[in-house]
């Protein structure tokens, strides 16, 4: 590895990021609080880790790159570095608690356990509530040396302004639509679908997509297609379809239904054919557009957008509930 290029678990994509952050590390101007944004898919949450784990390390190469030997590395491989704390939801739960905040400020205010730096992950950061995010403030007021805590979030505009001013925003963006492809084909030479429909069903979010061709989304979609156009024509009820489709992963039925709907609205507006994302729906799409009112499609895609918001935020949901609520407001807008 020569010393430009950043280490291996460095997506292709993130590499100016981190040229960046290490580069004003090793000029000593690295900042004590830092918030991750940028889409879902985009690796943000290992990037952050992988930041951890070099500013830990005690001989870390030139462009940042773990040693692998020291102690430090060797504590981070068992995923147990005292000084590396990753804050995310307990199990069962989608909430950061204040308790989990207080430990924090505790772990913070006293001196790191290997005398070098202290990396504090806060994985989602929308997670907090406001009682969590109001007691880390304080600590965001009052830095401490070689103290770095990373927010990572997908939605960075939903957390308090008082967060967010208070942090150095590095903001992920997506590669471009050939890079985000090679990368995919590269991780999954054997693949035959369409990865570039793939790449722009996962909102050209190359680990989603990857995730997704794990999942079989092809199928998935082939299906719920099918049965949206079965409830489109009055043929089956939307309980029964919320029944059928409770086994199936909730969010990437929502995600696959509002990729339906924004190509829905997006022919709506344009009436251009080419700058469909489901284009090998092309034809249906420009006949159930046509057929509906814009208003409606733009409130149904805000009802979709809110259940989405729901099934992110929520552990404790009936998602089968959700699903039907979806499905009925479909009929409806649909019918009217
Ligand atoms: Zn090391």
């Amino acid at each position: 590895m020569t010393s430009s290029v950043p280490p291996d678990k460095v997506y292709p994509w993130q590499a100016t990021a981190w040229q960046q952050l290490w580069q004003a590390r090793q000029q000593g101007r690295f900042a004590h609080a830092f918030l991750f944004v940028g889409i879902g898919g985009l690796g943000k949450k290992q990037f952050a880790q992988t930041l951890g784990n070099a500013l830990l390390c005690s001989q870390p190469s030139e462009a940042g790159g773990q040693c692998g030997s020291c102690h430090a590395c060797h504590m981070a491989a068992a995923k147990s570095h005292p000084d590396l704390m990753m804050i995310e939801p307990e199990e069962d739960s989608k909430t950061i608690t204040i308790d989990q905040i207080r430990q924090v400020v505790k772990n913070v205010n006293e001196t790191s356990m290997q005398g070098g730096y202290r990396v504090i992950i806060i994985h989602p950061a929308t997670a907090m509530n406001i009682n969590a995010a109001n007691a880390l403030l304080k600590t965001l007021e009052e830095p401490t040396p070689n103290t770095v805590i990373i927010l990572v979030s997908d939605q960075g505009s939903r957390l308090p302004a008082t967060i967010i001013s208070r942090c150095q925003k590095i903001t992920f963006t997506k590669p471009s639509q050939s890079e985000a492809v090679n990368w995919l084909r590269s991780q999954l030479p054997n693949e035959k679908v369409d990865l570039q429909l793939l790449l722009k069903l996962a909102e050209g979010a190359p680990l989603k997509a990857l995730l997704w061709a794990d999942k079989d989304l092809f199928t998935l979609r082939k299906d719920l297609y099918h049965d949206v156009h079965a409830l489109t024509e009055g043929a089956i009820d939307p309980l029964q379809l919320a029944a059928k489709w409770q086994e199936l992963d909730q969010l990437c039925v929502v995600d696959l239904l509002l990729s339906w709907l924004t190509d829905l609205l997006r022919f709506k507006l344009t009436q251009d054919e080419s700058k469909l994302v489901n284009s090998d729906y092309r034809a249906e799409i420009v006949r159930v557009s046509v057929a509906l009112l814009k208003n409606n499609l733009l409130a149904y895609i805000d009802e979709i957008q809110a259940a989405r918001a729901n099934l992110v935020a929520s552990y404790n949901l009936n998602k089968q509930l959700v699903i039907e609520n979806v499905l009925i407001k479909w009929a409806q807008y649909v019918s009217r």
